[in-house]
Formats: structure tokens, C-alpha cells, sequence
């Protein structure tokens, strides 16, 4: 059996695997981000234990962004302008090849969730939206098959909304929108506002509506721009299972009947959906990216 790398590169956690896409992880490990030298040096070290497992074929790097994911760029992999203290410039594949010098595939966090919940999902899917809503809110995208990267990663987490009168003068916490969508219903935007977690919140809050008629705006859009077959919503917010039907609502209703595919509450139901992988989403994603590495370059390119 052939095993890859998979390392899950987040704002406060690196998860890290071997295994691979269908078989799930063999090991894991989760380990705490601080600066870059620390962190990386952990990561080795889990890597090289692990060679008892078997020689890896190749790693996926699901990473936070913002981060250069185009593969033609000269910056390919490095983390761009980021408030996280020294990973601005942070090369990202070549600190991994230095402790594991075998094909290496890198995407954003988000996007690599959205390929593995593509892959979870099956039936012959094509296009994807992957939202995830916890500290920021995140959305990867793959359209045909393919992530989408243009001037950088889709950012669609803060897109403008229109606010909802029960949120009052709250002005938001993006510190460079404000009242963006992640300004207004990200975690933090949550406990800011309402001065309370989502798990403590009473059924009778208005926090509920609020945070769902935001979200929906978030889905109607991408419906109505690139058209996913899917949207999956994840993240810690979501875990929340009364909001999923919220939004689902509130959707149906922004959209109007506009969209063919979209007019029933059924449709609706079925084009919204609770994450599908056995595991976290973006580690799954790392491993279909170490995959498709070794593919490429037994390719020629
Ligand atoms: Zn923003």
C-alpha cells in the first residue's frame, strides 16, 4: 500500500498524518502553531518517526492562508501578509522539503476541504463551495474538478452583507472591512456581539436569525456566482445543528425562485449540507493533494 504525508497547517493547530485519502490516517498528531522554527521542528519530528509506517510517497500541505497557491508563481507556497507573528514570507513547502524531500502538493485549507468533500460526496460532482465558520470564515471553491485560484484564493468569507436589525449598531470586527460577513458572524463576531458563546446560546436568542440570515447571504451568493452543486458548511459555529436548517430557509428565500435547481425546500436541503468526511475535511484534502503530487510528477509536470 502506498502512504502519504498530510500536514493540516492551521492558525492554532498543525494536524499532521500519514495515510492516505481512502484509507484515512494509520497516525496523527496535532501539534500546537507557535513561530515557524518551533512548529516546523515538531513537524519533522512526527514525520520521521513515522518512518516505521513505510516510505511516504508524497505530502499535501493544506495551509491558512493568505498563501501564494499558484504553482507557476516563483513565491509558490509562501504565506503572504498575515498578523500571525513570523510567518509572513514563511516558505511553506520548502521548510517541509527539508525533512521530507518527496512530491509535495499545497493548497489552501479550505480549498483542499472542498476537494475532499467533492470526493466524500461522489456521484460524478464537479462543483463544490467548502465554507467553514469558527475563528474566521473561510470558503473554498472547486469549480470542474479544480480549486479556484485567480488573483489569489477565493476570499468569499468577507464579502459585504446586509445587516440584519436585530444586530443593532454592531460594528463588526474585520479589522479591515468591519461589518463584512466574517466581521459579523465569525466566532469571535459572535461572542463580541451577543457577549456569549454559540454552545451557551438559549433557543429563543435572536443571535439564531441574525447569524443564519448572514450565512444564507453568504450561500445565495455563491449559488448565484459560481453555481456549486454543493455547499458544505463546517466549522466550530456549525456544530450548532440548529442553525443548518436556518439557512436553509433563509436561502430559499434570498434566492427568490430565481434558480431553477434551487426552487424547493428539498433542493435546498439537498444542495446544503453538513460535512461528509470520516475526518477533518482539510487533512483529507492534504492527503488528495499528495495524491495528485505524485500523479503530476510521474506526469512530467
Ligand atoms: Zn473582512
Amino acid at each position: 500500500m502506498t502512504i502519504f504525508g498530510a500536514i493540516e497547517a492551521g492558525g492554532t493547530k498543525f494536524v499532521c498524518a500519514v495515510g492516505s485519502s481512502s484509507g484515512g490516517s494509520l497516525r496523527s498528531a496535532t501539534i500546537p502553531t507557535r513561530d515557524p522554527d518551533s512548529t516546523f521542528a515538531d513537524v519533522a519530528a512526527f514525520f520521521s518517526a513515522a518512518r516505521d509506517l513505510g516510505s511516504i510517497a508524497g505530502l499535501g500541505i493544506a495551509s491558512f492562508g493568505p498563501v501564494r497557491v499558484n504553482p507557476a508563481s516563483p513565491q509558490y507556497g509562501r504565506i503572504l501578509a498575515t498578523p500571525k507573528p513570523g510567518w509572513e514570507g514563511t516558505d511553506m513547502i520548502a521548510r517541509a522539503r527539508a525533512f521530507l524531500d518527496v512530491p509535495i502538493g499545497l493548497d489552501t485549507d479550505v480549498n483542499a476541504a472542498a476537494l475532499a468533500e467533492l470526493a466524500a460526496i461522489g456521484a460524478g460532482l464537479q462543483h463544490l463551495a467548502y465554507v467553514t465558520v469558527g475563528t474566521g470564515i473561510g470558503v473554498g471553491l472547486v469549480s470542474a474538478g479544480r480549486s479556484v485560484h485567480g488573483i489569489g484564493h477565493p476570499e468569499a468569507g468577507h464579502i459585504p452583507v446586509r445587516r440584519h436589525a436585530a444586530h443593532g449598531d454592531f460594528a463588526g470586527l474585520c479589522p479591515f472591512h468591519g461589518d463584512c460577513l466574517e466581521g459579523l458572524a465569525a466566532g469571535p463576531a459572535v461572542a463580541a456581539a451577543w457577549n456569549v458563546t454559540p454552545s451557551h446560546i438559549p433557543e429563543e436568542h435572536p443571535f439564531w436569525e441574525v447569524e443564519a440570515s448572514y450565512l444564507a447571504q453568504l450561500c445565495a451568493s455563491l449559488f448565484l456566482t459560481t453555481g456549486p452543486e454543493r455547499i458544505v458548511l463546517g466549522g466550530g459555529v456549525m456544530k450548532q445543528e440548529r442553525l443548518l436548517p436556518l439557512i436553509r430557509g433563509h436561502t430559499r428565500e434570498l434566492l427568490g425562485g430565481y434558480v431553477d435547481a434551487l426552487r424547493s425546500i428539498e433542493d435546498v436541503e439537498r444542495a446544503i449540507v453538513p460535512p461528509a468526511c470520516a475526518e477533518p475535511s482539510g487533512l483529507v484534502g492534504a492527503f488528495l493533494l499528495a495524491e495528485r503530487s505524485t500523479r503530476s510528477e510521474t506526469r512530467g509536470g
